[in-house]
């Protein structure tokens, strides 16, 4: 404990002693997640910032080997939502007092897409007098967009580095996927001025301790506004899905991913940070539990009911079947359990940006 004592009254750490604190189990590992919400509550508060979560289209041209809507997989039935269907959905958020929405989608490269886009930002932020927090997460696109887009409205970006390996990231995504573009794509973000967000999976085939503790000095040194991490969940249509063998059970995939969020949180104890989904694929009170040791954001599902089954990018997906309503009702339960406050009508803007 006097060795954990010291390391936890640090905010830098070196990569031996996060990989010491990512091996942490009993009390040394709720001495951790104790610290790290006691950071959190002094720092930014307890309220928890909502993101409805609009999943625009699964259609996507990449082939990233663990996503369940990968261009190859040719089970699913692909979509598209409509304008109509993200105006209506975005006034629900808007309704709702939710802070900010979040669009979403497979990667799309046009020229057509790119312009339909900037219209519906428009329209979204015409619709709110402005006043809805715009967040979007589209995958790689050239500056020019990532620019048009910013004028158009978003304010914020959310780009997983995925793996900060490149050995492993091409390893996850052969063919012509590039780790220095998706690099170059996050500069870019920054450069132009959104509060930028990375993030990665954890618990996949092949990564190590080493490669999670290079994960969150990578975040670091990149110094961006908010990150997502989640726990790698397998799907049975995905070229990953081989390697099922040599994954670590999901319950310690669960705890990983706690441990990687408290530890980001005391490393950078002001940004914003996702309770994401996939937490709760795996633990019912997953996203409580990240709530509790370090995370502040929610994205609350708000798809159309009719598309949800179809963004499957991992099995057991949760709230699949819900409306917009029950997500809502059953999320502010969650939160208060947590012992948090919901932020409604605010944007809940990263502590970290502008800094
Ligand atoms: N297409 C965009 C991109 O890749 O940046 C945005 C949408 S993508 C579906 C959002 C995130 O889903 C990815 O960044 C990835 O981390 C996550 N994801 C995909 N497959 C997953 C899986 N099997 N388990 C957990 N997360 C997964
Ligand atoms: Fe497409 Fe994103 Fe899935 Fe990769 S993670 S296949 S880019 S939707």
């Amino acid at each position: 404990m006097i060795q954990l004592n010291e390391i936890l009254s640090k905010n830098e750490f070196t990569k031996e002693e996060i990989i010491y604190l990512l091996s942490l189990e009993g009390p040394e590992k709720t001495a951790l997640f104790e610290k790290s919400s006691a950071v959190k509550l002094a720092t930014i508060g307890n309220k928890v910032y909502y993101r409805g979560l609009i999943e625009l289209s699964n259609v996507c041209s990449k082939d990233c080997l663990y996503c369940g809507i990968r261009n190859s997989n040719e089970n699913v039935h692909r979509y598209n939502i409509t304008d109509e269907e993200v105006l209506e959905v975005s006034k629900f958020a808007w309704d709702n007092k939710y802070g900010s929405i979040a669009l979403q989608s497979g990667e799309l490269r046009s020229p057509a897409f790119t312009k339909r886009i900037t219209n519906l930002l428009k329209k979204i932020k015409e619709m709110s007098n402005g006043e809805l927090g715009v967040t979007i997460s589209l995958g790689e696109q050239d500056e020019a967009t990532y620019q048009e887009w910013f004028d158009a409205g978003a304010h914020r970006y959310l780009l997983r580095i995925e793996v900060s390996n490149p050995a492993l990231y091409y390893k996850y995504h052969p063919g012509d996927h590039s780790y220095e573009e998706r690099l170059e794509c996050l500069r870019a973000l920054k450069r132009i001025g959104y509060q930028t967000g990375t993030g990665v999976m954890v618990g996949l085939p092949f990564q190590t301790l080493d490669d999670l503790a290079d994960d969150l000095l990578f975040m670091k040194d990149m110094d961006v506004h908010m990150v997502g991490m989640g726990p790698f969940v397998e799907h049975h249509d995905t070229p990953l899905y081989k390697y099922s063998n040599l994954l670590l059970p999901k319950e310690e995939r669960f705890t990983l991913t706690l441990k990687m969020i408290a530890i980001l949180r005391l490393m950078m104890p002001d940004i914003n940070m996702v309770a994401a989904t996939a937490m709760q694929a795996i633990d019912p009170l997953g996203r409580e539990k990240a709530i509790k040791v370090g995370a502040n954001i929610l994205m609350p599902n708000i798809t159309p009911g009719k598309y949800r089954d179809d963004y499957k990018l991992y099995e057991n997906k949760p709230c699949t079947d819900d409306a917009a309503e029950d997500c809502k009702n059953c999320l502010e339960a969650r939160v208060h359990i947590a012992g948090h406050e919901v932020g409604y009508g605010e944007w809940g803007d990263s502590k970290h940006f502008g800094k």
